[in-house]
């Protein structure tokens, strides 16, 4: 692998980013799902693409492509496929709609949006046992959730509020055991950077949401200085993947913010930017067999 390897954003010092950001990529490995073998992953950050106003950006998501550069989002991942040794024809990539439907990922799909450019599927999450087909969902706050069922199977799941308050990782378990008979005690789950605890500020409707549905969870506050509710959606991520049978010590959470002020120049975020960040990170996980 010839990719830059980049700690997690909190080891990452002033100098070090900026010398990413002039020698092209860097990904966010989770160091413990890195660790593992059988599955590869990485999380794409600002730096190294052509998108952006200066060609210059990595970003992610179809959506936010700008019409007069259509095509960035494929010329940007051949670049993360170079870096990785994959093929660009098979990755994946779902139009996320905040829901909580998991695609199984046949040879019938892989390839979705990249090497069948016409294929859009709606949905948040996917699985599947094909090797080599890396599964990419986009991210710009939301927490990106990989899941390995070591040397059998790989999801990869875009956990917004509405899908962290709909259990859609524990879902995706659910649906490997189904689908795959994977054991939930042999799943490795990694979640990557996305919104902290102080950073997700929501009004009482959405608090309440995670009170009455995650009553066993410390996940709300409220933060009288802000007058708003502060939602821990790791936290809440973590219950579900626990509840849907995972081991504690097999789920890897580092607190990586995308919207604190420290990882500002690493990650876009929806919430910090208010919506005009100009591109999304990508989440990749695939199975190497
Ligand atoms: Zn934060």
């Amino acid at each position: 692998m010839n990719a830059e390897h980049l700690l997690p954003a909190e080891n990452a010092s002033g100098a070090e980013r900026n010398n990413h950001a002039n020698k092209g990529t860097a990904y966010y490995y989770d160091a413990k799902l890195y660790n593992q073998s059988g599955a590869g992953h990485f999380f794409t950050t600002r730096y190294g693409g052509v998108s952006g106003a200066n060609g210059n950006v990595f970003n992610a998501s179809f959506g936010k492509e700008e019409p007069s550069r259509k095509g960035n989002v494929v010329e940007n991942f051949k670049i993360a496929a170079r870096d990785h040794g994959l093929d660009i024809s098979r990755f994946t990539a779902l139009s996320q709609v905040h829901g909580e439907t998991v695609v199984n990922v046949t040879e019938e799909i892989a390839g979705a949006r990249f090497g069948k450019p016409g294929l859009v599927i709606e949905a948040d999450s996917m699985i599947t046992r094909l090797p080599f087909v890396p599964l990419m969902t986009t991210h710009g706050d939301c927490l990106p959730v990989y899941l390995y069922d070591r040397g059998r199977a790989v999801g990869m799941v875009h956990s917004g509020w509405r899908g962290t308050a709909a259990d859609i990782s524990g879902k995706t378990v659910g649906a490997m055991a189904r689908e795959f008979g994977t054991d939930p005690g042999n799943v490795f789950a990694a979640i990557g950077p996305g919104i902290c605890g102080d950073c997700f500020e929501v009004d009482y409707p959405v608090a309440r949401v995670f009170e009455e549905r995650f009553p066993e969870v410390d996940a709300v506050k409220w933060d009288g200085a802000r007058g708003k509710f502060l939602v821990d959606l790791r936290a809440v991520a973590v219950y579900s993947l626990v509840r849907a049978g995972v081991r504690r010590e097999n789920i890897s959470a580092p607190e990586v913010c995308t919207a604190c002020e420290r990882n500002r120049e690493l990650f876009f975020s929806y919430r910090a930017e208010k919506g005009r960040n100009e591109g999304l990170m990508g989440a990749v996980i695939w199975l190497e067999k």
